[in-house]
């Protein structure tokens, strides 16, 4: 893979609208084909028995499927990449890709839910260990070092309260006792963080977010590391793994604007998350990008943009009731999981029972908020209606 190489002095947005695509070995036609293939034939028996042609079967790879691990691997500044049927399967796979029998998993206390059910219920099967830690942790990551600590995972903000992460010393920790570090990179997408840059050797993306970016499809990718690299590309083709290739077009289809996209949901999201720091209703803001969020500093420095998702605390002593009246009141925004696509989503956070190695308060009522790509006057004139009903 990787063979058409994208010129490598492009900025972001050239190479957007130019990874992943060779006109001329198709005809000149702009996108590349959406290739629907099991059998490859070979031209004679030496061809077959060397297997010396670019493709030899389609679960192993098809134009379709190189086009967009080429563009993921470009942006994300990798040595490979490979796709997923899922975000939880990219997580899956490039956990599975670097542990085995009697090993030991760092995971944030922060990570996203399902993340935690995989590495609670399918690690320990085969003989994992895994410990979470808390995600404040930078370079004293050291003190829940184990000696059989293999992999550090990271995830930058956390899911539903958004605390950034040190990935630098993390990462820095981890190569000092050749632990691989992952990183879900699904809220940055690849335009706003550069996991590898950072020491990350595994970059996962939920592409079900931005890359798809229209709610329409679910997808996964990982961007290896010179070092990780060809345990995850042996790890996955044993595995089977195969998306569908009107998926990956669509994928790609969605990656050409996501610059665009991306930048709109920032303007927006700060417009709102502005908006609601004027609110009696509202206590904190959990969004890195605001100056007065505790990660700023650590975002500003590692990160170039953020993305629409975020949340905010209900002020202390609101009730179920009233939460639950402004959820029901809300008309642009959908109550719905999953993020990333062009439209607002709303979705009621509640911390109890879901953290280990850190305290939260089991008493704290959020909204987690995906500003969509509606016009923030009426996304703000919505939450302020949906405000009136809730709290008179
Ligand atoms: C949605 C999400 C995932 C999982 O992606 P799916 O495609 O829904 O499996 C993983 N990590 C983060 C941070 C996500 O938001």
């Amino acid at each position: 893979m990787t063979k058409n190489k994208t010129n490598p002095a492009f900025k972001a947005d050239t190479l957007l609208a130019h990874t992943g695509r060779t006109p001329k070995e198709f005809y000149g036609f702009v996108n590349p084909p959406v290739v629907h293939a099991s059998t490859v034939l070979f031209p004679d028996i030496e061809t077959l028995t060397t297997g010396n042609q670019p493709y030899v079967y389609g679960r192993r790879g098809t134009p379709t499927t190189e086009a967009l691990e080429t563009a993921i691997s470009e942006l994300e500044g990798a040595a490979g990449a490979k796709l997923a049927t899922s975000g939880l399967n990219a997580i899956a796979l490039a956990c599975l890709s670097c542990l085995s029998a009697n090993d030991h998993i760092l995971i944030p206390d922060t990570a996203y839910g399902p993340t935690r059910h995989f590495a609670d219920t399918v690690l320990p099967k085969y003989g994992i260990e895994v410990t979470y830690y808390d995600q404040a942790l930078a370079g004293d990551i050291k003190t829940v070092f184990q000696p059989n600590t293999k992999a550090v995972f990271t995830e930058a903000p956390g899911s539903l309260t958004f605390e950034m992460q040190d990935i630098p010393a993390i990462a820095a920790a981890a190569k000092s006792i050749g632990a691989t570090v992952l990183m879900d990179n699904t809220w940055a997408s690849p335009l706003y963080c550069k996991p590898l840059s950072l020491g990350v050797d595994l970059s996962i993306q939920a592409g079900t977010k931005y890359i798809v970016g229209h709610s329409d499809v679910m997808l996964g990718t990982i961007a290896a590391s010179e070092a990780a690299w060809p345990a995850l590309d042996e790890f996955h083709g044993a595995m089977g793994i195969h998306i569908a290739p009107d998926d990956i077009y669509l994928a790609l289809r969605g990656l050409r604007t996501l610059s665009v996209r991306l930048e709109r949901h920032m303007k927006n999201t700060l417009e709102v998350a502005h908006w609601l720091g004027t609110r009696s209703e509202v206590g904190d803001i959990r969004y890195p990008a605001l100056e007065r969020d505790p990660g700023h500093a650590i975002w500003k420095r590692d990160f170039t943009g953020a993305c629409g998702l975020f949340a905010f605390d209900f002020k202390a002593g609101t009730t179920e009731a009233q939460s639950t009246a402004f959820f029901n009141a809300l008309e642009i925004f959908g109550l719905g999981y999953s993020w990333g696509g062009f439209e607002s989503l709303a979705l009621p956070v509640k911390l109890k029972g879901i953290r280990t190695a850190t305290v939260t308060d089991p008493n704290l009522r959020s909204a987690r908020l995906h500003i969509g790509l509606e016009d923030p006057q009426d996304i703000i004139a919505d939450l302020d209606q949906a405000f009136a009903k809730a709290f008179t």
